[in-house]
């Protein structure tokens, strides 16, 4: 019953990404990491019932497909997420969104001291249950903090 109200509040994409079971409250900044250009239409709903999760956002962005990048990004922010790719109406593929152990290259350290704010290196991030420590400041910061 559910399902079919999620239809009928948005419509079907032709092609394009659906990014699903995003923690609920964190779709507008998953909206926030890709980068939308006027081709891509995309619709962001929040707090969406879920039987396995309780409330969740959805992401769908027409005519986008999802590079590394992005990818890599959204697993910080949303871990768990679930990406469908949209051909011709149709799901040809679903993937996993999986947090990594070690983010490399894609955030910045919030700590102006940090080398990686003024020398050449590609920033390191371990991924701990506390946040994300900085390889090089050793620091750790909340996920909110560096995205
Ligand atoms: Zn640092």
């Amino acid at each position: 019953m559910r399902m079919e109200e999620d239809k009928l509040l948005v419509r079907k994409i032709k092609n394009g990404s659906v990014i699903d079971h995003i923690k609920a409250g964190n779709g507008l900044k998953v909206l926030d990491i890709l980068k939308i250009t006027p081709d891509n239409t995309a619709v962001v709903m929040l707090n969406v019932q879920s039987k396995r999760f309780g409330k969740k956002d959805i992401v769908k962005i027409e005519n986008k497909e999802l590079n590394n990048f992005e990818i890599n990004k959204i697993a910080i922010l949303a871990p768990n997420a679930t990406l469908n790719i949209i051909k011709d109406w149709k799901v040809v593929d679903k993937k996993k969104i999986m947090m990594p152990k070690i983010v490399e290259g894609i955030l910045k350290c919030p700590n102006s001291n940090c080398i990686t704010n003024y020398e050449p290196v590609k920033t390191r991030f371990c991924v701990e249950e506390r946040g994300l420590r900085c390889w090089y400041c050793e620091r750790i910061f909340r996920v909110n903090e560096v995205i």
